[in-house]
């Protein structure tokens, strides 16, 4: 926790440097020069987010600062910002991101705005991340007896079957994606995972290796506002 929190000002800085840089603050930067700058950008985005995981890691290990903020806060709106902010990743790699209609536009729940944008903002990078070229990520909802289960379905490398218990430890990867040119720390499932459950909810996934992977979030019904459970929308998705 010590060690993020000293890495944190120094990681700051050379972001806020290297942002003037390329809008040439400094002056008008060659196109190899801007190129070289935005690899320094990239490669401390990473870092900054890595000392991020490391932090969460440490607020959820020590009980410490891990605090959940509930408000009433419109989740359908949460998943379409992750959606929106991965759409760059998604064109890069080539994937659809589609939005199922199953997710009412107005369904208001309990939940912590931030984390939950992080729980989805998760799943979605790595949808994109571990999927084919040209394939589709599904994103959408359905209901059981007392919980909204939301669902991420992408169609890519899958999780090899005698690896699926380890998935959600702390900086576990799998084979196939070690051996593929991604990067990655596998800090994200534990971290989104005690997000869930501090919402009261789950996490789970069905995979099969080259076939693909989806990912379950269940969130509990009583945190939707009772008003809420009696609207349109939700009732339809309740059938
Ligand atoms: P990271 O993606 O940074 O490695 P995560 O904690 O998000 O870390 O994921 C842990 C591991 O779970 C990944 O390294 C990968 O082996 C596996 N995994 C997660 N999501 C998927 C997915 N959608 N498809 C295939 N494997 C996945």
């Amino acid at each position: 926790s010590v060690a993020s929190h000293q890495l944190r000002t120094p990681l700051t800085g050379i972001k806020w440097f290297a942002q003037f840089l390329m809008d040439n603050k400094a002056g008008e930067l060659a196109e190899e020069q801007r190129d070289y700058i935005k690899q320094i950008f990239i490669s401390n985005e990473r870092m900054i987010g890595l000392v991020e995981d490391l932090l969460n890691v440490s607020h959820i290990e020590t009980g410490q600062k891990f605090n959940i903020d509930k408000k009433q806060i419109n989740i359908f709106e949460v998943i379409k910002e992750a959606i929106d902010d991965q759409s760059v990743m998604a064109e890069k790699q080539k994937v659809k991101l589609a939005l199922s209609s199953t997710i009412p536009k107005k369904l208001n729940m309990l939940i912590d705005k931030e984390k939950m944008y992080q729980v989805f903002y998760n799943l979605i990078d790595n949808a994109i991340k571990y999927s084919e070229e040209r394939s589709t990520i599904n994103i959408g909802c359905k209901r059981n007896n007392h919980d909204i289960v939301f669902y991420i379905k992408d169609r890519g490398l899958g999780i090899p079957k005698s690896q699926q218990n380890r998935i959600f430890q702390k900086f576990f990867r799998a084979d196939n994606v070690m051996s593929s040119d991604t990067t990655g720390s596998g800090l994200g499932l534990y971290i989104i995972k005690a997000i869930v459950e501090a919402h009261g909810g789950e996490m789970w996934f069905e995979s099969a290796e080259r076939k693909g992977t989806t990912f379950y979030v269940s969130l509990p019904k009583h945190a939707i506002p009772k008003k809420e459970v009696e609207s349109e929308e939700l009732l339809a998705i309740a059938r």
